[in-house]
């Protein structure tokens, strides 16, 4: 511990025990390696991708920063994966609830393909619902008012003319924070959401078959806000300020970075 905090350059979660989902790549593996600068005790990846999570971890440091794999479509394995982290750490105060998946196709509501549809809410649905409840049961029961961030889209709060699952899936995750955030409030524990806008990271570079730079410069022009290039870096400083005392007083909220969003046409 004592090295962990050395380390640091900053102090925002320091001492504090943080499970990360989809942690072995994009906006999870950035949130990663800020929580572990900002002094977090121990940040535990959870993926499916094992070579990939066990890789960040070691790059983060095995004192500070480990991996588990965990497919968050199956409750047990996510029940098993806040147990071991309570069990080995002591108890949990972050849960940042981010493994997302999109569907191969992009399902307009003329064409929805229902296998396809069913995986997404596995995934982006129950998924993200199975970590919301076993974090925050591990955290009434041990008496911890933690913090749990969900990661929507802005797909999640308007309508887009393709990827209808994905967008409805989204919409889903800031319902699910909503009613937790009021049904876990009298705990002292808060749940909030953050919004991205389309980023360049191995899902979307993969789904459009392009490199980091080229996908940067497209998604460059779903925002308005100029001279910044959008990184999972600006996404995992908004997980942060949701997870610190920063926002102590801050639940039930979507904190949207999209640098002023344009919407798809
Ligand atoms: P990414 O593919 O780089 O990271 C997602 C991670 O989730 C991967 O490591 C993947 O292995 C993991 N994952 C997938 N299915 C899983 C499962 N069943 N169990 C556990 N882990 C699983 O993508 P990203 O862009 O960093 O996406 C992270 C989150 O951000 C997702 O929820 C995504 O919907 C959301 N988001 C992304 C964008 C974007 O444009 N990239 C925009 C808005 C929201």
């Amino acid at each position: 511990m004592a090295e962990s905090i050395s380390n640091a350059v900053g102090h925002k979660v320091a001492g504090k025990v943080a499970i990360i989902t989809g942690g072995a790549s994009g906006i999870g593996a950035a949130t990663a390696r800020l929580f572990a600068d900002e002094g977090a005790r121990m940040v535990v990846i959870a993926d499916i991708q094992d070579e990939l999570g066990n890789e960040v971890a070691a790059s983060i440091g095995s004192h500070r920063c480990s991996f588990v794999h965990c497919d968050v479509t199956d409750e047990d394995r996510v029940k098993h994966l806040v147990e071991s982290t309570v069990n080995t750490h002591g108890q949990l105060d972050i849960m940042f609830s981010n493994a997302g998946i999109v569907s191969p196709s992009t399902q307009t509501v003329l064409d929805l393909k229902f296998s396809e549809f069913d995986r997404l809410f596995a995934v982006n649905v129950r998924g993200m619902a199975a970590c919301v409840k076993e974090a925050a049961r591990a955290m009434v029961e041990k008496g911890v008012r933690g913090s749990i961030v969900c990661t929507g889209s802005v797909a999640g709060s308007h309508g887009i003319p393709r990827r209808t699952d994905y967008s409805m899936s989204k919409h889903a995750v800031l319902g699910l924070v909503r009613a937790a955030s009021v049904q876990l409030a009298g705990h002292g524990i808060r749940v909030n959401c953050v919004s991205p806008n389309g980023i360049a990271t191995p899902l979307t570079c993969k789904l459009h078959g392009l490199e980091m730079e080229e996908m940067q410069k497209v998604y460059g022009q779903l925002a308005r806000l100029k001279g910044v290039v959008f990184t999972p870096k600006h996404v995992a400083d908004a997980v942060l300020f949701l997870s610190s005392d920063d926002s102590q007083f801050v639940t039930g909220h979507d904190l949207v970075v999209d640098g002023s969003h344009v919407p798809l046409k």
